[in-house]
């Protein structure tokens, strides 16, 4: 097995990879809150968690992935109530869209994505041994989880509770023992969605969703806990702080983020109104262009969507699709020195906290060595079913039968042409042996003042 270290927020540093249990990982990724279309921001965590999940996998770990669907939450309600629908009908409608966008993007489902409605009960249990504990209090709006009595409180945002204190500007509720105390059950209003409970009737707060959800699939320690940098604070301390309290085992060994989208250098956020969604660009752009402009930076690098990123993605991708339609498929040699000592380096890349624009670096450099060994038929078909099978899990290349249609065109292109010059020198004979042989195959040309033309009859 490849030896794959791991850049972990809770440890600050990058470490070698080793999961719980040998060749078995549990990986939960926290899911979308379904109230909008997700942007190019969101997206940029759920294709690379899936990315490394498929490295795992191709590295032979029995993965588990978790993602959960955050179906009830404030923003949903709100959504509802703006737009006169049961908050029932949002989570509905962009749960749909949520998966249909990550379908789009080439993005594998989870195995299992529970759903926030759906594990009501595991959550009540989870606050009940909280409360046992003695890390719960209740006020007339809800109750609350004390982080004073979790010691290690900040361990993963490297945060103290006195320091946030001195420079928050958070909203004091007076019945509340810390202002970094959190809801845990929030007590329902009138209409608002609500489960019978032990403390009143109610709803989780979002951090237990996550708490609850993921322990009840894995039954143990997360071998990887993943998600966009800001959950870091508080949505990841606060799932620490209320897991671990209660089980009093870590929740998780690896902490994985990744870093934000900009757009035009500004944070992109939907509250901010400038976000561009999935959706939107998948109408102009195939998702391979989208993936390529994801994975153009390392994980934990600033992305800056812009038109220049958009064009140097494009062109990465034409750069690709010219490469499958130039060189028609040849018989590959599986022992190529050269293509082996590009596959180390690509393994090297993602074996060191998944870089993969590295990775996608060496591919150009295997496609432009091609270009200019134009003869070596061997080495572009090595190259071809290499580049390929590593597409299983970058998905940036041209769909084969794309590359398929574009090297028929190219073809075409070739016999008008040697048929144009065997005209030119008065050699009917070969030029009326490529129109009958291509009429064989259905393929009818047509002569124009233009040039000849072409239609396939079948
Ligand atoms: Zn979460």
């Amino acid at each position: 097995m490849e030896k794959i270290a791991v850049y972990n927020t809770l440890a600050g540093r990058t470490e070698p990879f080793t999961p719980v249990k040998e060749g078995e990982v549990f990986m939960y990724c926290c899911g979308p809150t379904v109230y909008n279309y997700i942007h190019i921001g969101n997206a940029r965590a759920f294709v690379f968690f899936d990315f490394v999940r498929r490295y795992l996998q191709r590295n032979g770990y029995h993965v588990r992935f978790i993602q959960n669907i955050t179906d009830v939450e404030d923003k949903i309600i709100k959504k509802a109530a703006d737009e006169g629908v049961f908050w029932e009908d949002i989570a509905r409608r962009f749960t749909s869209a949520f998966q249909e966008d990550m379908a789009a993007l080439g993005v594998s489902p989870a195995d299992f994505s529970p759903k926030a409605t759906e594990s009501v009960p595991a959550m009540i249990a989870l606050i009940g041994t909280l409360e046992e504990k003695g890390y719960v209090y209740k006020t007339s709006d809800g109750v609350y989880f004390r982080v004073r009595r979790f010691k290690d409180y900040g361990k993963l945002s490297k945060k103290s509770l006195d320091d946030l204190k001195a420079g928050s500007r958070i909203s004091v509720n007076e019945e509340k023992e810390d202002p970094f105390d959190f809801a845990l059950w929030k007590f329902s209003k009138p209409d608002e969605p609500s489960w019978e409970s032990p403390w009143g009737k109610g709803r989780p707060g979002w951090h237990i969703e996550c708490s609850a959800m993921s322990r009840s699939i894995s039954g143990r320690t997360l071998d990887i806990h993943a998600g966009g940098e800001d959950l870091v604070f508080p949505h990841h301390e606060n799932e620490i702080a209320q897991s671990e309290a209660a089980l009093e085992e870590p929740l998780a060994r690896v902490w994985m983020h990744n870093a934000y989208v900009n757009l035009n250098g500004a944070k992109m956020s939907k509250s901010l109104g400038n976000d561009i969604t999935v959706r939107a660009l998948l109408k102009d752009h195939p998702p391979q262009v989208l993936r390529l402009f994801l994975f153009s930076a390392h994980y934990r690098k600033l992305l800056d969507f812009n038109a220049e990123a958009l064009e140097e993605s494009h062109a990465k991708y034409e750069r690709f699709s010219n490469y499958f339609h130039s060189f028609k498929d040849e018989k590959e040699i599986p022992d190529s020195p050269l293509v082996q000592a590009w596959d180390l380096r690509v393994r090297r890349f993602l074996n060191d906290d998944f870089n993969t624009s590295g990775a996608i670096g060496v591919f150009f450099e295997a496609v432009s060595a091609c270009y200019k060994d134009k003869e070596n038929a061997p080495l572009c078909g090595a190259v071809k079913a290499w580049l390929r099978s590593w597409d299983e899990i970058f998905f940036i290349l041209p769909n084969e039968d794309t590359a398929t249609s574009g090297s028929f065109e190219a073809l075409m292109e070739i016999l008008l042409e040697l048929r144009q010059k065997a005209r030119s020198r008065k050699d009917y004979e070969t030029a009326d042996l490529i129109r009958d042989r291509l009429q064989d195959l259905g393929i009818i040309l047509e002569d124009t003042p233009k040039g000849a033309r072409y239609k396939k009859c079948r």
